[in-house]
């Protein structure tokens, strides 16, 4: 039996500490980034933050409200194939030279022929693809993204999820460009509590960017980002990306209802391993699994914009009490410090 010693941190086990600086206001500090991707040799300029790839989220109502603003959304793989083309097509004419926006797909035959038959309709015009399963340590998915780098060698691709700084660098090597990051942190997730696998957010952050960025890479951290000083600590830790599912629940472009509940209004949400999801995409949930992920309903929020701009201030403020005038300096300039109380309670 080998029993790993070191202590491994999540979000709520840090805080940073703050820093002398020559800032003067958060309006200074440049939150948007740029990346050469390794295998692509694509440029990226954007604030780097992702709308999951979940049903409720990785719409393409979210998309084009996240645009604007510079951030990007990975939609979800259940759109039909008319609705990808018309998507796609549109971002080619957007007015947004930065629109970013990630065509997402898992690993079956049917994945595949549906991503090649929408990029054939588009004259190969896709630039960015999500390529994820819950479980990114198979050989199986290895050779899927080995098999999209030698098809689609222009193709920015983001390949995920793992935990640890070796399969990092093999993803890398196998020709990912960025390595989507989380097992078990998510908002709806419950691979923890049905598996027992899993691993603290911030440390996988930490290592698996030491790992990818040794190699040129880049890595998105994805799941357990709850508050805007979550972002900043993953972001200090050395995430390129994040990708975001609860924080951006709730809203207008989100699918789904607003329901009522005693006199407040909410909008359901669930992990894509929920049993919700499977009953609506898969007809149910399979005899031989088990759910990993919940649904829930959350407080309905209006437009996304008001959000951003409590998520965006959060992360430009953290940048402030650093002395990182640019996000890309805020790795360099975070010291975390353990803690075992973060917040003040007395008012809930
Ligand atoms: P959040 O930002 O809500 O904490 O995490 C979002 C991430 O949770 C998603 O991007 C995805 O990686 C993960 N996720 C979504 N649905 C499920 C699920 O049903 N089970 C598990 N294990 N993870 C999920």
């Amino acid at each position: 039996m080998h029993i790993e010693e070191s202590v491994k941190l999540d979000f709520k086990d840090v805080l940073i500490r703050p820093k002398r600086s020559t800032l003067t206001s958060r309006l200074e500090v440049d939150i948007r980034r740029e990346f050469l991707f390794h295998h692509s040799r694509q440029t990226y300029r954007g604030i780097p933050i992702i709308a999951s790839n979940m049903d409720s989220t990785g719409t393409i109502e979210m998309a084009h409200a996240l645009a604007p603003h510079q951030l990007s959304a990975a939609l979800h793989k259940h759109h039909s194939t008319d609705d990808l083309v018309a998507f796609f097509q549109s971002l080619q004419h957007s007015a947004h030279a930065a629109s970013t926006a990630f065509y997402s797909m898992g690993i079956s035959p049917s994945d595949y022929d549906k991503f090649t038959a929408v990029m054939a309709r588009l004259d190969n015009a896709i630039e960015y693809v999500c390529i994820d399963v819950a479980n990114g340590y198979t050989e199986g998915f290895i050779n899927f993204v080995k098999k999209v780098r030698k098809e689609f060698p222009h193709l920015t691709i983001m390949a995920g999820n793992v935990v640890t700084g070796d399969i990092t660098e093999e993803l890398i090597l196998a020709g990912a460009d960025i390595v989507k990051v989380g097992i078990g942190p998510g908002s709806v997730c419950t691979t923890r509590k049905m598996t027992g696998v899993g691993y603290p957010q911030l440390s996988a952050v930490i290592e698996c960017a030491d790992a990818a960025h040794g190699l040129g890479g880049q890595i998105c951290a994805d799941g357990g980002c709850a508050v805007p000083g979550d972002l900043a600590k993953a972001f200090g830790g050395g995430a390129d990306f994040i990708m975001l599912g609860g924080m951006l629940a709730g809203h207008d472009e989100c699918a789904g209802e607003v329901v009522e509940r005693e006199g407040k209004k909410y909008k359901c949400f669930y992990g894509m391993s929920s049993r919700a999801a499977m009953e609506k995409y898969a007809g149910g949930v399979a005899d031989y699994r088990a759910a990993e992920g919940k649904e829930v309903l959350v407080e309905y929020r209006g437009p996304v914009v008001n959000t951003l701009q409590e998520i965006l201030g959060g992360v430009r403020s953290a940048c402030t009490y650093v002395g990182a005038h640019k996000l890309k300096e805020l790795t360099k300039r975070t010291t975390f410090i353990r803690v075992t109380q973060q917040l003040n309670e007395v008012f809930g």
